[in-house]
């Protein structure tokens, strides 16, 4: 029994290990984030469907790409990486309320960055291998569009960074309660 668990430590050390080389230290991927489509929070939000071409239709070209295309904008092109406004960040593609103003901070990436969303089920996070690294995707609950990724070297009291591009992204102002 001791042995088994002995064993059991090893290989996940192993794995640990392994993962940590595979991502050259740098972009961890998030504990516990989906695989295989387990995500957190995919049952508690009703999804909204729309086919490519009513997205097309309703997004901004550069919304688009991003949002149903898994773009990234240029680091300090979008207009909220530097944005410092009181209020709700919103899906721009179904105006879900994602995050707060109040979890902002400047994470010197050129990309709006929060430490965590509103609610954790408002967002999805996927597993993504693309590029050749291992990040966690976020994405929007209700639409799926791309929102950004999420990585574990954020300020306290969650060390995230949500690094989200400001166009998948709508702002708007509230006051502080
Ligand atoms: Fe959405």
């Amino acid at each position: 029994m001791i042995r088994r668990v002995w064993l059991k430590a090893a290989l996940s050390g192993a794995a640990a290990v392994l993962s940590l080389l595979w991502t050259g230290g740098r972009l961890l991927p998030r504990a516990g984030a989906g695989q295989g489509g387990q995500e957190k929070g995919a049952k508690m939000i009703e999804k909204i469907h729309r086919t490519d071409q009513e997205w097309r239709s309703l997004l901004t070209p550069e919304q688009y790409r991003i949002l149903r295309r898994k773009g990234t904008e240029r680091a300090f092109t979008g207009k909220y990486h530097d944005f410092k406004g009181q209020g709700v960040y919103l899906c721009a593609g179904c105006d879900l309320e994602l995050f707060s103003s109040r979890t902002k901070f400047d994470s010197g990436t050129g990309w709006p960055s929060f430490w965590e969303p509103i609610a954790p089920e408002r967002i999805l996070e996927r597993d993504d291998r693309s590029l050749f690294m291992v990040r966690t995707e976020v994405l929007c609950a209700r639409c799926e569009g791309h929102l950004g990724h999420v990585f574990e070297d954020g300020p306290p009291p969650t060390g995230l960074r949500y690094c989200l591009n400001s166009a998948a992204l709508k702002f708007e102002a509230r006051e502080e309660s």
